[in-house]
């Protein structure tokens, strides 16, 4: 190997060890029980916060209450592993100790059964993030892989309460028209937690150029997506994320880029409940064929660090990128 890619390499393990890399999307299987071992992986890979999906629109409350129960006696018993993080400032902190901190997030607003006060309950309980619809539309507004009829009377006020209580509001799944919405009356910086530019792989669930601009506008952030279906990369490599990466990188620049590499531990198919259809969710015609996708894994976040040195930023901007954009917003947020 010639010196200066040893250098190369060098500076990117460094870079990677002292920044705070923050990983926005993730899901254990959704069962209270599920392996907690499994998030040693992304502390082994340099991660050192990880957001973590408690259910979603398909999942019935109580289902999601026994997850979110299940989730906080296994952080609790695991102290020296795991923090539950509720701050920037302890997420950081974490780090420091050699930690992974954790939080929640919610995949739609089902889940709030329509009751405005579940949305400060959920943040009691370690909620820190929130789709407000997931694929398929509901009462606030319409989803990513349905007739788009925008953000309701309702979904207006789940915003705003989302607002007052301090989640991040995150448009990932929701449709275009309800997505853009969200963020004209978002009082605070609205996330993309995973999701790729459309202009690079035609998808439903990938964000076009103008819902990529008002997330920019609204100070948030573009979490890129490590869904091989997404990426237009059936192997999930990392030259894919970094070209998707890029894209986003040009066009609103580096203080709007971040990562939510949306691993999935457990069988995806098997978080729908009894009764449940996988393919209302997930329509097969958008290519969902969970026994053949792959999704990028823990381990490559060291390689996404030694590709974002080759795409000419500096080092303030790729900390950026690998978690000091996430943690401007969430400072911004969760107040
Ligand atoms: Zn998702």
């Amino acid at each position: 190997m010639p010196a200066d890619a040893t250098t190369a390499a060098a500076r990117a393990r460094a870079l990677h060890a002292d920044a705070l890399v923050w990983d926005a999307h993730s899901c254990l299987p959704l069962k209270p029980d599920a392996d907690f071992d499994d998030l040693l992986r992304h502390r082994a890979s340099g991660v050192d916060y990880v957001s973590i999906n408690v259910g979603m629109d398909m999942n019935p409350v109580a289902d999601v209450i026994r997850v979110i129960a299940g989730f906080r006696a296994s952080l609790a018993a695991r102290p020296v592993d795991f923090v539950l993080a509720g701050t920037v400032a302890e997420l950081r902190q974490a780090k420091r100790d050699g930690r992974l901190a954790v939080s929640f997030d919610l995949e739609g607003s089902l889940p709030l059964a329509g009751d405005l006060a579940m949305v400060g309950l959920y943040r009691e309980l370690g909620v820190r993030q929130m789709h407000l619809v997931y694929n398929r539309n509901n009462a606030v507004g319409g989803g990513c892989h349905d007739l788009d009829l925008g953000l309701t009377g309702y979904g207006r006020q789940v915003v705003a309460e989302i607002n007052r209580v301090g989640i991040l509001m995150d448009c990932s799944h929701a449709g275009e028209r309800t997505s853009l919405e969200i963020m004209e009356v978002s009082t605070k910086p609205v996330v993309f937690s995973h999701a790729n530019p459309r202009a690079l792989v035609e998808h439903g669930r990938n964000i076009s150029d103008a819902q990529i601009d008002a997330c920019a506008a609204s100070g948030g952030v573009i979490g890129i997506n490590g869904v091989g279906l997404f990426l237009g990369d059936p192997a999930a490599g990392t030259p894919a994320i970094l070209r998707h990466l890029d894209y986003v990188l040009q066009r609103v620049g580096p203080g709007h880029v971040g990562i939510g590499l949306d691993y999935s531990f457990g069988a995806v198919g098997e978080d729908v409940p009894d009764g449940g259809d996988a393919a209302y969710w997930w329509p097969p015609e958008a290519g969902y064929d969970f026994a053949t996708v792959r999704f990028a894994e823990p381990e490559q976040f060291p390689e996404i660090t030694e590709g974002l040195l080759t795409l000419g930023l500096d080092e303030g901007e790729i900390r950026g990128v690998l978690g000091e954009n996430f943690a401007r917003v969430a400072e911004a947020t969760w107040v």
